[in-house]
């Protein structure tokens, strides 16, 4: 074994004393937990399949960290007494299967997730471990970065030592190793949730729940909706459970479950908790005024003051990519909001639009059904930009609808097409449903290009 660690085969046998610990992926939170890791005395490895960024690479030569990529050498994984999953890599990814494999041939105990001998957690679990901070979590499948964003203002704007974590910004891991703040506010994705434990969430929102990533989930609706309520894990009464109460999928598992937290539910039917009235808010849309309950909620949790957070929910500037405005040219808005990802969060910035619009949609298609934005699309648009290389099922479900409709497989088309599609007063919305993998590298590059794009008409 070319490793010269001391570890046992069986990591539960020396838990809670630092032993080895192998981190599969390095990316932000890899990275960040394999430097905690090691300056919490563990021997510690980073194994990458892909390729590890040069930013990456050098944190981990600058902290002596061992790592490899491009490969898993076996040898030097199987015998961790932990092992720390970025969120990118799937439950069913063959290097998880073979350690399973191995461990279970193993005469260990049972491991963290009760039906394997192996011991796998998420960056956040680990980091957790380590700090003493309060911890404001936010989940569900649309609206996690914007909220996230928005109750990180708040309590910023309240003079709180704040930290942002989880898919924005630094990893938790490398906050706590380096800085630790008094409150974290976390944007905690399904794929981190399913390896969380021990971890408790001091204040917990679940946004809203509709289908998403059920390639990762055996294409079970239920097991997403489980991970999803993992945030809620070890919660008591002393913890808030915040969470929206007309969302179907949520009501119906709240009538299964008996929860420990004390339970927040927000909502048009329920009593307003804006200190403001909605069209103050600096954030536009109905999907956004919900977003904006959920975070007043949180803070009035965390006993901050209602100016500081009429204040803050007044002039938050929002993030980029969610319905983001760009420019007007020849009296023709312009929204970036190549975030939407799936067909739920284009159906909100439809939604949320006031005038006649050229909707640009298309990409990489994740088992959508458009049948969820039939509704607006035939109030709301005239003009229909497909931008994908692969648009067949678009003209499938929409051909018929009597719209005019444009094909392209570029933005730079999809562009020009909205230029000459639109009249003064309309609003031109990039809302893909789509991922963007097709034609971009990512729906920030796609976000980047269409700004570029209109900025230069
Ligand atoms: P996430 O981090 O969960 O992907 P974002 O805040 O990045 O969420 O927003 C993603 C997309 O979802 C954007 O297009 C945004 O306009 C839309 N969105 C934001 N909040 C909500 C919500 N509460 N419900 C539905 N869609 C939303």
């Amino acid at each position: 074994m070319s490793s010269n660690h001391s570890s046992l085969p069986c990591g539960e046998s020396r838990r809670g004393v630092p032993g080895y610990i192998v981190v599969l992926g390095a990316g932000e939170s890899g990275t960040g937990a394999a430097i905690l890791a090691k300056e919490k005395g563990f021997e510690v490895f980073v194994s990458d399949y892909g390729t590890i960024t040069a930013p990456y690479r050098a944190l981990l030569d600058q902290n002596g960290i061992k790592w490899e990529d491009g490969q898993h050498t076996f040898e030097r994984i199987k015998d961790a007494d932990e092992y720390i999953k970025s969120p990118g890599i799937p439950l069913n990814a063959p290097i998880i299967e073979q350690l399973r494999a191995y461990k279970s041939s193993l005469p260990c105990g049972e491991g963290r997730d009760g039906v394997s001998k192996l011991n796998l957690i998420s960056e956040i679990e680990f980091a957790a471990r380590y700090t003493n901070a309060k911890m404001i979590c936010i989940t569900g499948s649309n609206g996690k970065t914007t909220t996230t964003s928005l109750i990180f203002y708040i309590l910023k704007q309240a003079g709180l030592n704040v930290g942002l974590a989880g898919n924005i910004g630094n990893s938790l891991a490398l906050q706590v190793a380096h800085e630790d703040h008094d409150y974290y506010v976390i944007e905690l994705s399904s794929f981190q949730l399913d390896n969380m434990y021990d971890f408790k969430a001091d204040v917990a929102i679940l946004l809203n729940i509709t289908p998403d990533h059920l390639d990762r989930y055996d294409y079970n609706f239920q097991n997403y909706v489980d991970a999803k309520f993992r945030i809620v894990r070890n919660q008591t009464a002393d913890d808030a459970f915040i969470y929206w109460a007309e969302d179907p999928v949520i009501d119906r598992e709240m009538k299964k479950l008996q929860l420990g937290a004390t339970l927040y539910p927000y909502g048009f039917t329920q009593p307003n908790p804006l200190p403001l009235g909605e069209d103050e808010l600096a954030l536009k849309g109905r999907h956004n005024v919900l977003n904006s309950m959920a975070a007043t909620i949180a803070a009035n949790v965390l006993h901050i003051r209602k100016e500081v957070i009429r204040e803050s929910l007044r002039t938050f500037q929002g993030v980029d990519h969610r319905l983001q405005y760009v420019a007007t040219v020849r009296g023709v808005r312009y929204i970036n909001d190549s975030k939407a990802t799936n067909v739920n969060s284009c159906w909100y910035a439809l939604e949320a639009m006031t005038t006649p619009t050229v909707l640009i949609l298309g990409g990489k298609d994740k088992g959508n059904d458009y049948s969820e934005i039939d509704d607006l699309v035939r109030e709301k648009c005239h003009t229909l930009i497909f931008m994908g290389l692969h648009n067949e099922k678009l003209h499938a479900h929409f051909d018929s609808f009597g719209l005019n409709i444009i094909d392209t497989d570029n933005l730079h088309d999809a562009v020009q097409g909205a230029y000459n599609a639109a009249r003064e007063g309309d609003t031109v919305l990039l809302s893909p449903c789509c991922a963007s993998f097709d034609l971009f590298k990512s729906y920030e590059d796609r976000g980047e290009q269409f700004m570029a794009a209109v900025r230069a008409l």
